[in-house]
């Protein structure tokens, strides 16, 4: 297994020529007591410790997918584009971009042939577009853009318990600017590549799954965000349908406990993916993968 601290690059290898690496799109503290909701701090933050601000870390991973037809990224991340009241608000690091991890990935924007969207909130779409000379440009001009046409109509419509969750600047140029395809529920994107609607952290939320020849890894967005998340009453705040969080999270994971995959996280500061085992006190334990699949790619 790569060590956490190698995440910007690290991969596993799924068989049948599906290669997934994790990709940091950045890296924000979010509000600890938002992060998980109805948990008192006393017990978050053994878990989690908040800096002065009440801040916990949070990564802003995104998936890149390579097949033998397809170069996959799912989610942007947060970007780049903060002004100077919101970079100190998220504590953003500026060290950390979407585009120099891709680049230590060997990959060039040009080449992503599609992104998939868990859904639309900023920290996992703005990275969808930059800016060029004062002009908002779509970052991966070739790609095909996916997303659930319930999430897209929900996120043009600003339909959030957040207002600052959706923006609607930013969506309503890459709702012109690039090629969609909206996914209606569960069904194949590509070979070895599928959704499924998770309702819960919004109404048509999507997670994500890779089914290589000798492994399947999932990527539940922000329906389970970190290892932490796995605990059944551990939901944020953020969740415009917390009981759907509540029992579909908890379906997924013991699929994935019982089927053996692998499930990654999208803001768990620590760790790109897990394997899971039952746990008698938290329910599911996250448990590091076996080094044998790590493929970790050299360009
Ligand atoms: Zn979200």
């Amino acid at each position: 297994m790569t060590p956490a601290s190698a995440d910007a690059a690290a991969s596993l290898d799924l068989g049948g020529d599906i290669v997934v690496t994790a990709i940091l799109g950045g890296h924000m503290r979010l509000d600890g007591g938002a992060m998980f909701g109805v948990v008192p701090k006393p017990l978050w933050e053994r878990v989690s410790p908040p800096d002065d601000r009440n801040r916990i870390a949070n990564a802003c991973r995104c998936l890149l997918i390579r097949t033998a037809q397809a170069t996959v990224l799912v989610d942007t991340g947060c970007g780049d584009r903060f002004n100077d009241r919101n970079r100190d608000i998220f504590a953003v690091d500026a060290a950390v971009s979407l585009e120099a991890s891709l680049a230590a990935a060997g990959v060039a924007l040009t080449d992503i042939t599609h992104v998939l969207f868990t859904h639309l909130h900023f920290d996992h779409s703005a990275g969808a577009l930059r800016d060029v000379a004062g002009e908002l440009v779509p970052t991966f001009p070739n790609a095909i853009h996916i997303v659930q046409q319930g999430e897209f109509d929900d996120a043009l419509a600003g339909r959030s318990i957040m207002r600052s969750s959706y923006v609607a600047a930013d969506l309503d140029v890459l709702a012109g600017a690039v090629r969609w395809i909206w996914t209606d529920g569960d069904g194949p994107i590509l070979p070895g590549v599928r959704v499924q609607r998770t309702k819960g952290h919004t109404e048509h939320h999507q997670s994500v799954f890779f089914e290589g020849e000798t492994e399947t890894l999932v990527f539940p967005g922000d329906l389970m965000p970190t290892r932490a998340h796995l605990r059944p009453y551990w939901i944020m705040a953020y969740d415009m349908f917390p009981y759907d969080t509540f029992t579909r999270k908890q379906e997924l994971a013991q699929q994935v406990q019982d089927s053996g995959w692998i499930v990654a996280w999208d803001h768990d500061p620590g760790v790109p993916w897990s394997r899971l085992a039952a746990d008698e006190r938290t329910g599911f334990a996250a448990i590091d993968i076996d080094a044998t699949i790590d493929a970790t790619y050299k360009s």
